[in-house]
């Protein structure tokens, strides 16, 4: 899928389109009232009601300006230990880079990748299995990590209190590209090239940041994981189980859609299925999601 963005073109690139997880372990204060409201917007692509699960997508977006190719979260990736999530584990053929290749887009091509945080499910393409190590898949890319959340983790893995999960996520994923010498650290405000630069958006983790895009023409927020599935935006205080501070997550959407309803600021979460990218409009005293992938 591909859209046109300003003087920008957008691929996106899925790694997984379909991971579904119980929506009572995901979403435990899902309001069921607002979802049976909104039924018709949120099924089938973002939950199975009748099944009680929510549905997602694992995708990468590749922004390409007339300077800069920059490729925002790398998903899951291959060969990567992870036994909690079976269908992730020591994954092969996944497809990815062959996709991104037939959108036009050579890994070697890569100027930056952002990982909006340090979940497994947005760092894993960071590197490949190579020469009996962790060797960076893009080859010529500068790697751009939120000082905050790196050094957030690294806290954690000394002190032990990081999940399993994500520990190995990182020790895979990340740490090797710090190694390796191509990782920049950065904060909040940051400029990745212009019209792009980086906001904080806490509450899934703490260090999280998205890309905000202002061209004169289009504007856009690639919002990683502060919002996961359309029914935050019919109820912006819904966080999910993995959500590492529920108030401030519930608060940086309250910020985040106030922002963009009834103006031109398209929203580009993560996980969105069926490669959807979203505008606010107001309705009722809350807000509601309009489609708008606008193909190129
Ligand atoms: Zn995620």
């Amino acid at each position: 899928m591909r859209f046109p963005l300003g003087e920008a073109i957008v691929d996106i690139i899925v790694d997984d389109d379909d991971f579904s997880i119980p929506m009572s372990e995901f979403f435990p204060d899902r309001d069921p009232e607002l979802i049976e409201r909104h039924r018709g917007v949120l099924e089938p692509d973002f939950f199975d009601l009748a099944g009680g699960m929510a549905k997602f997508a694992i995708q990468s977006f590749v922004l390409r300006t007339a300077t800069t190719t920059l490729l925002i979260d790398s998903c899951i990736g291959e060969g990567k230990d992870r036994p909690e999530i079976p269908v992730w584990h020591e994954r092969r053929g996944s497809g990815f880079l062959d996709r991104l290749r037939r959108a036009g887009v050579d890994p070697a091509a890569i100027d930056l990748v952002f990982c909006t945080h340090l979940h497994v499910d947005h760092v894993g393409w960071n590197t490949q299995r190579a020469n009996g190590r962790w060797e960076p898949s893009f080859p010529n890319a500068r790697y751009l990590f939120g000082r905050n959340e790196l050094n957030a983790w690294m806290d954690q893995l000394r002190d032990g209190s990081a999940l399993p999960l994500h520990a190995r996520g990182l020790e895979d994923s990340v740490i090797p590209i710090v190694e390796a010498g191509r990782a920049d650290l950065v904060d909040d405000g940051y400029e990745l090239c212009a019209g792009l630069r980086l906001l904080p958006l806490p509450g899934h983790t703490n260090g999280q940041m998205g890309v905000a895009v202002d061209f004169a023409r289009d504007r856009a927020l690639f919002c990683g994981d502060a919002v996961h599935n359309p029914l935050q935006i019919f109820q912006p205080g819904l966080s999910t189980s993995t959500c590492v501070d529920p108030r401030t997550g519930s608060e940086t959407r309250q910020m985040i859609f106030a922002e963009a309803a009834d103006s031109s600021r398209l929203l580009v979460p993560a996980h969105f299925r069926g490669q959807r990218c979203a505008h606010i409009h107001s309705a009722g005293g809350g807000y509601e999601p309009v489609f708008d992938v606008r193909p190129g």
